[in-house]
């Protein structure tokens, strides 16, 4: 069986073909400037790169050439499109209603559509990325997996927001929690790396990207996630805010005259790592600055690390213990120096870190970085969200 992935942006489409067989990548890609000037198409065989630079109106166009390269004589990996088995969807959020991966039909595009208020930026065009394969590929099937599914199973007490009970009944206001399709692969990966059952593990999951989220994995299911209603909640990101008290919103908007979208940009795009710092959101050029004895930098990190740690300690005690930690995603997988602050002072917990191993860890690879005695195994667990929806889509497909 051939799976399609499908991650759908508002001008960009990404995709890979994974032959579910051995889980191999046949073809990843990516469709740019839709619908704009100098839209191409970028896909990649065996690492080799193919460019098509061709002008694309909307999603179907795009796909129609991502299509056409996957059964290109040169550049092509399947003969006929009837090898693609089904499509599986990044969705950015399902509802309260969503907890697993769903077989895409009219009902759940009509949902969907209820929920672009919920996620303004990537629902739209993920419904139009579903809306195109449904076009292009009549016939094929199409599921859905989304970011919020994994921590569908989360209590109550731990999704709600101590306000009015009514927002809840009337607009939906609860924690939703995101990342999940990261957190899911990397919770059922370091069990698999300890071989043994999720059902019996307590997990912690570290997605630290430039979006950045931890998730408490307690029997192979989420029961708490530091991102909250939208994905502005939680941790100190590359230019996300975090946890901050709403008081200081109104405080500063009667200082500086902002109105309220002002102030939510600020906090999405102009805070965490990049505010602090005020220099860069990424955490390379942050660090480098902070060797070169930039304090600003120093204390962005600092503040990175001590949101991480804060969270590793609240989740331990929401479980009542951990097993495991594991880290992954752009900073989490490649910085060895941001896990080994994280990780200081840990032992308290049952953690013994091993400071070599975390500096000799093999780059992409599942790898150990606690001592083999220490109570809570730690990881690095490379993250892998199209396998993770590819295997989703396939298990749909199989038992529908
Ligand atoms: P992501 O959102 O997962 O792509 O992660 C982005 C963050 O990871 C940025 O802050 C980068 O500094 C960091 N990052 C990504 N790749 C690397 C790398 N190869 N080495 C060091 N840091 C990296």
């Amino acid at each position: 069986m051939k799976v399609l992935v499908i991650n759908a942006g508002s001008s960009s489409i990404k995709y890979q073909l994974i032959d579910m067989a051995n889980e191999k990548l046949l073809a990843k890609g990516l469709v740019e400037r839709i619908g704009g000037e100098g839209s191409q198409l970028t896909h990649k065989v065996n690492g080799v790169a193919t460019e098509i630079k061709q002008p694309m109106k909307d999603h179907s166009e795009g796909l129609r050439l991502v299509l056409n390269a996957l059964i290109d004589e040169k550049i092509g990996v399947i003969k006929s499109l009837s090898e693609i088995s089904a499509i599986g969807h990044r969705i950015l959020h399902g509802g309260g209603k969503y907890s697993h991966a769903t077989l895409i039909n009219e009902e759940v595009i009509k949902d969907l559509k209820s929920y672009i208020p919920l996620g303004p930026l990537h629902m739209p065009a993920n419904i139009q990325g579903i809306e195109a394969c449904m076009k292009v590929m009549p016939g094929t099937k199409n599921v859905g997996v989304f970011d919020t599914a994994f921590h569908a199973t989360m209590p109550d007490y731990a999704y709600m927001y101590a306000v009015p009970y009514s927002w809840y009944k009337d607009y939906g206001i609860r924690k939703y929690g995101f990342h999940g399709t990261s957190h899911e692969y990397i919770a059922k990966e370091t069990a698999k790396v300890m071989g043994q059952d999720i059902s019996k593990l307590k997990i912690i999951s570290c997605h630290l990207g430039n979006g950045a989220s931890v998730a408490a994995v307690k029997n192979g299911k989420c029961i708490d996630t530091s991102m909250g209603f939208t994905p502005l909640e939680g941790l100190v990101m590359g230019t996300r805010s975090g946890d901050i008290d709403p008081a200081v919103l109104e405080f500063v908007m009667d200082k500086t005259g902002m109105n309220v979208h002002e102030m939510l940009n600020a906090l999405n795009k102009k805070s965490g790592l990049l505010g602090l710092s005020e220099l860069s959101n990424d955490m390379r050029d942050v660090l480098k600055a902070e060797k070169e004895g930039n304090d600003k930098a120093r204390l962005a990190v600092d503040k990175f690390v001590y949101s991480v740690k804060k969270y590793i300690g609240a989740y331990a005690a929401a479980m009542g213990g951990v097993d495991a930690i594991s880290f992954s995603a752009g900073t989490g997988e490649n910085r060895d120096d941001i896990r080994e602050r994280i990780m200081e002072g840990l032992d308290f917990l049952g953690v013994d870190f091993d400071k070599q191993k975390n500096k000799d860890f093999i780059r992409g690879e599942n790898f150990k970085i606690s001592k083999d005695n220490s109570k809570v195994a730690v990881y690095i667990i490379p993250t892998d969200e199209e396998m993770s929806i590819a295997r989703q889509t396939k298990e749909i497909i199989e038992t529908k």
